[in-house]
């Protein structure tokens, strides 16, 4: 296992952490599918990752990751602490709910996490989270108290990253990328924002969608070459640890167009990397609708249609009567976005009449 800094925290981290998604029970509304292992299967993977030089573990709180945080607790303390490195998180965007999820946190640990992250910050919560009341300001009052060590903020998008980035409160970024959507860490690389900050990297498997095209080795080199602090890996099985951590893969630069080329044999993606420099006049998520899109034809059929039905019947209704198509333009893969839309929408038409009756996926509004 290699290690890299952790920005300016004064941490190394290794290059690859744990993500506790797949190890968490119960109805938690994160992923469809989970591999549920009981506390002591869930403890010996997570020690069979430090074994082989782990120190870097990522949770959530229970209403987001189930059981995860109980169980990481259980594993923390049977490793001697100071040689694992907790990151926490919580969906909680005002000062007070984030520090009462805070130290809720550290009683389910029975620790204090070293990172804690205002989880899923956007576009619209982000004035909150940023403002005097909210919950960075929190944390930073938890950190001058010795409650936890570092301050973080976890985002989908790049103009809340570029924010954190700039803020002098931030320690560290957490952001999803992977070979495929690459967009925003080609950006923030490009800007010099990643090294910033410690910059911890998720979705490196795009929810496990990438395995069926690729192998664990190819999905963490395409990754490896970016400023990235640590990839987090989600593991729920012994073998998914081996695969992740019991080699040291090389960095390697794979060329987008080489992956959707390799994607492409299996199924029709569009070649959006989620830049997030489409601007719509709408100010619909033209990003989010094409990743959407693009999860349903690698399979995450059920969920993306949920999201989909959400999102692309109102943006296809302002298409139609939008004149300025200003997506186009500000696109730097000229894509034709407006076509998409509609093809998208006669895709998802299609897709609802054949399923009559069945009810749409479950809405687990986090991958
Ligand atoms: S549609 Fe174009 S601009 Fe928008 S996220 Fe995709 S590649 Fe980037
Ligand atoms: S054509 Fe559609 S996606 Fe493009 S700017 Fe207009 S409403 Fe937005």
């Amino acid at each position: 296992m290699r290690y890299r800094k952790l920005g300016d925290t004064g941490l190394s981290v290794s290059e690859i952490g744990f993500g506790t998604i797949p190890i968490l029970s119960g109805d938690a509304p994160v992923l469809p599918e989970y591999y549920s292992p009981d506390t002591e299967t869930a403890v010996s993977i997570m020690r069979d990752a430090f074994d082989m030089g782990c120190n870097l573990y990522d949770t959530a709180i229970p209403a987001e990751y189930g059981d995860a945080e109980y169980k990481l607790g259980r594993f923390a303390a049977g490793v001697p602490r100071e040689e694992i490195i907790i990151a926490d998180k919580a969906r909680k965007y005002t000062g007070e709910e984030m520090r009462g999820a805070v130290l809720r946190s550290c009683g389910n640990l029975k620790t204090d996490p070293d990172i804690y992250f205002v989880h899923q910050v956007d576009e619209k919560n982000a004035d909150t989270v940023f403002s005097p009341n909210g919950a960075l300001e929190a944390l930073c009052l938890l950190k001058r108290e010795g409650v936890i060590r570092f301050v973080g903020i976890a985002s989908h998008y790049y103009s809340v990253l570029e924010r954190a980035a700039n803020d002098a409160r931030v320690d560290v970024l957490q952001a999803p990328g992977n070979i495929l959507e690459c967009g925003v860490l080609n950006r923030l690389e490009e800007n010099g924002l990643m090294r910033r900050k410690g910059f911890i990297l998720n979705k490196v498997y795009a929810a496990g969608l990438l395995t069926q095209a690729f192998s664990p080795g190819e999905l963490i080199s395409g990754i490896l070459h970016y400023s990235i602090s640590s990839a987090l890996i989600g593991i729920g099985t012994f073998e998914q640890a081996t695969a992740a951590m019991a080699i040291e893969y090389p960095p390697c630069d794979i060329p987008f167009q080489e992956a959707l080329d390799v994607l492409g044999r299996r199924c029709d993606v569009i070649a959006c990397d989620r830049c997030q420099r489409c601007v719509c006049s709408y100010h619909h998520e033209i990003h989010s609708v094409l990743r959407y899109f693009n999860y349903f034809r690698l399979g995450k059929e059920a969920w993306a249609m949920e999201k989909l039905a959400m999102h692309v019947f109102g943006l296809r209704r302002h298409c139609m009567r939008c004149r300025e198509r200003s997506c186009v333009s500000s696109c730097p893969r000229s894509l034709p976005i407006p076509a998409l839309i509609g093809m998208i929408c006669l895709e998802a038409d299609k897709w609802r009449a054949d399923r009559k009756g069945q009810p749409l996926g479950r809405d687990d509004g986090s991958i």
